[in-house]
Order: C-alpha cells, then structure tokens, then sequence
C-alpha cells in the first residue's frame, strides 16, 4: 500500500457543506472538510476541487423559475461555496485559486486550463466554480469535464454514505456495499452515483471514480496517502 494518485479532482456536493442543516452553510462543517483536505494537499497530493451548490439551489427542481434560469441561480450557488472553501482552505495554511465558469474578474479567475495545470504544478489547490457555465449541466459532470481536462488520475466523489450500496441503504437495511463496480453497471443499476453524462466522460478517459464516506475523519487520507481500498471504485 501507497500512494496511489498524484493529482485528483474532488467532489463536493453542496450538501455536505450544509452540515447538519439542510441549507446554506455550515461553518464548522466545512472547516472539517477542509482540515481533510489540507493534509493531504500538505503531503504534496495535487487537488483539484468541484463543487456543487444544492446547499443554495437545485436549478432542475426549481418549477418556479424558469429552468435555464435556475440552473445559472444554481451556478452562482457554487461560486458561494467556493470562496467559503477557499477561505477556509487558506485558513489552514493552504493557497488556493478559484476559477470560474461565468466570469466573475473580481473575485476569481476565467478558468483557463493550463492556469489551473501551473496552480497544481505549484501545489495550489484549484476550486473550480459555476459548474461548466453552461445550464442543463451538473456539478458531477463538471467534476468529470474537469478531471479530463486537468488530466486528474481520478475522481473523488465525497459522501455521507461509505461507499456504492446495490440498493438505496437509508431505505433497504440489507443493501450490499460493492467495492468495485464497472462504469456499465454502475449505469445500468441505476445507482444514481453520478449522471449519465459524468460516466460517459469519464469511461472515455479512463478516470476512475471512488466513492467514499468524507464525514468519517481520516478518510481522505486513508484513501489518497495511505492507499487504503476504502469507499467504491468504478473502473
Ligand atoms: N448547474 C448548471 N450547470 C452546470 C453545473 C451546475 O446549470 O454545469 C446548476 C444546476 O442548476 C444545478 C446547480 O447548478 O442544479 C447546482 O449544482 P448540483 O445540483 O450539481 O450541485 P450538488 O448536487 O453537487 O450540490
């Protein structure tokens, strides 16, 4: 066992960064995720982050407001969380740059690819923000268009369960957690681990996901500098 990868892209969901609430954002909770995070940037790991923004607003599930609409609401969400994790992150000793998809000059970088290269090369963290710019989008397939392109040896999604069930495991008490899982499976059973689009792009480009449990403390080490096999791998 070691270490395993060099340069990841990691998930964050807007909901994680709630805590406890279910809504906006929780300070201490995303002070935790950070600490995570800063040990491991500190070990020299390249991290790259996307994250999403259902904390703030869903855009598809808003029949307020029109969806195209919503969905750039939605971006804008991420573009909160972001400068939060940043702070956060640069609280604990780590730089870090934010880039966005919608240009926002006085607060964040264009997202330039070969910008965000350096950064990592550089051991920055690079936040990327505003999902891909474009509505109809996901903050999963954003982690995955940006995995390609940074050329990230996986995708980390971090969750609150341990890892990919067979069955939804807050409804079915006999789900069977699968440690390793095809892209095609995954798909097909409909595990709802990313969208359709994020698979796609991530088979094409050989990136593995893992899936793993980011409340338990510890994890994210255990996973990327101890090389342990914890959480599920689509491969
Ligand atoms: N979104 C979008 N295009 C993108 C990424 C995100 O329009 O490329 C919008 C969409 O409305 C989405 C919202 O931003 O509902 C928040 O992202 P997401 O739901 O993926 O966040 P998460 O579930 O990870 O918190």
């Amino acid at each position: 066992m070691g270490r395993r990868y060099d340069r990841v892209l990691l998930k964050l969901s807007g909901e994680i960064l709630a805590g406890k609430e279910h809504f906006g954002l929780d300070y201490e909770a995303i002070r935790d995720i950070c600490a995570e995070v800063a040990e491991v940037a500190k070990q020299g790991v390249q991290i790259a982050m996307v994250v999403g923004g259902g904390n703030i607003i869903r855009g598809a599930q808003t029949t307020s407001v029109e969806r195209a609409q919503a969905d750039y609401m939605g971006m804008l969400g991420t573009v909160i969380n972001a400068l939060a994790l940043q702070d956060a992150l640069e609280r604990l000793g780590c730089p870090t740059r934010v880039q966005s998809a919608i240009e926002m000059r006085q607060i964040a970088e264009t997202v330039i690819r070969r910008r965000a290269i350096r950064h990592l090369e550089k051991g920055r963290i690079v936040i990327f923000a505003a999902g891909t710019g474009s509505p109809y989008f996901s903050t999963d397939t954003t982690a995955a268009l940006r995995a390609s392109e940074i050329g990230a040896d996986c995708v980390i999604k971090a969750t609150k369960v341990d890892g990919i069930y067979d069955r939804d495991p807050t409804k079915y008490p006999g789900a069977v957690m699968l440690p390793r899982i095809s892209y095609m499976d995954a798909l097909s059973m409909q595990l709802k681990v990313m969208d359709a689009a994020a698979f796609s792009l991530c088979q094409d480009n050989k990136i593995p996901i893992v899936v793993f449990n980011m409340l338990q403390k510890g994890n994210l080490r255990r996973l990327l500098i101890d090389g342990e096999d914890i959480g599920s791998t689509v491969c």
